[in-house]
């Protein structure tokens, strides 16, 4: 009710680019709200690799930046041009500014009412899935359409973009995942959610990834690459496609992409793609529609979207140093304070 919102809230920003030390705890305003939005109050924020592209400045981001991009939560305020939504229910979104106890977002945007039943489970798995289910969920279809018995490469395949892409992959495309990962705890996690062929990065060279790789599709190499490590895999990615293959490269966990020249495509036919989530779901009814699929595989029990860890929204820093210290597998969460 409006009357129990404070004056202010806690959120996680930082005022200048830097490592986690540059991440910051602190009481900031409350956002207002225009006619055609929603005060939401969080309960949970989904942790994605992203934040640390725009606090290390690798993406460009304006000061004071507040962190987070998807939350479960409930609505504590409605504006007076808004429709549909009234106070006490329960959505879960794509925002900006949801690493705060509050945040402020058009009701008619990347955000979708639940049942009232949901319950705190089902609140804090919504959150865990949007960003990284959405994200394998429509590459697998639009990026690269994967077919039955296709060769795929997944690289980071135990993070949490990767542990969905393999059960997606395995499951429901019918084709076989060939995982790399950089140690034996994370490729039997990738093992878990149905990768074929097992590669650990840090015991083999790249040439005997390579060899491994075409060992494994007979000489052919693979269909598509979904390669969110960048930097450190580009070329590994680009060596194994088979001829026609589609390198899709959507992340730069280990840093960017140097500059490829083109003409280098041109001896295997080759595709190459730089997606963006938010290129797949521009239209509400994409949204919607991916939506609604993902949640349906969640809610069947077809897809286990893996919990590495739930933290405080105060430890953003401590999680964020294990995601990046390429500590964890999986999921992370932060629990926002009631
Ligand atoms: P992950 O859980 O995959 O964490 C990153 C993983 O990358 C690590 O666990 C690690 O796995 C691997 N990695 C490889 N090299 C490095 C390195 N030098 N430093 C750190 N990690 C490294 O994160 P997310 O699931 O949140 O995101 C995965 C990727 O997908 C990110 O690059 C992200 O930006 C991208 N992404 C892109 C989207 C888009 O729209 N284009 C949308 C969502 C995510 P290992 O130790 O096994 O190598």
């Amino acid at each position: 009710i409006p009357s129990s919102i404070p004056s202010s809230q806690k959120v996680v920003l930082f005022n200048k680019t830097g490592g986690p030390e540059v991440l910051e705890y602190v009481d900031f305003a409350i956002p207002k709200i225009a006619d055609n939005e929603l005060l939401i109050k969080n309960r949970y924020a989904g942790i994605n690799y992203i934040e640390g592209y725009f606090r290390t400045g690798l993406y460009p981001a304006k000061t004071p930046y507040v962190l987070g991009r998807e939350a479960t939560g409930v609505v504590v305020r409605v504006g007076s041009a808004v429709k549909g939504f009234q106070q006490g229910d329960k959505v879960t979104y794509l925002s900006g500014s949801t690493f705060a106890q509050y945040t402020k977002y058009p009701a008619v945007g990347n955000l979708i009412k639940l049942d009232a039943k949901a319950d705190d489970e089902k609140m804090k798995l919504y959150s865990a899935s949007l960003i990284q289910g959405l994200t394998a969920l429509t590459f697998i279809n639009e990026a690269y359409n994967v077919q039955p018995d296709d060769y795929i490469l997944v690289t980071a395949a135990a993070g949490g973009v990767g542990l969905i892409l393999d059960q997606l992959l395995s499951k429901q495309k019918k084709a076989h995942v060939i995982a790399i990962a950089s140690t034996d705890a994370k490729l039997q996690k990738a093992k878990e959610a149905g990768a074929e062929y097992l590669l650990n990065s840090s015991k083999l060279s790249q040439d005997q990834l390579v060899a491994k790789i075409m060992e494994f599709t007979k000489n052919k190499g693979v269909s598509a690459s979904f390669d969110s490590v960048g930097k450190d895999t580009a070329e590994l990615s680009l060596a194994v496609l088979a001829r026609k293959g589609t390198f899709v490269s959507f992340g730069n966990s280990s840093g960017a992409v140097p500059p490829l020249n083109i003409s280098r495509l041109a001896k295997k036919n080759l595709k190459v793609l730089r997606p963006l989530l938010f290129g797949y779901i521009a239209e509400p009814e994409e949204f919607r529609y991916y939506l609604q699929k993902l949640f349906d595989l969640i809610d069947n029990k077809q897809l286990n979207i893996s919990i590495y860890k739930v933290y405080p929204l105060s430890e953003y820093k401590t999680a964020v140093k294990e995601l990046e210290g390429r500590k964890t597998s999986g999921k992370l969460l932060l629990e926002i304070p009631q």
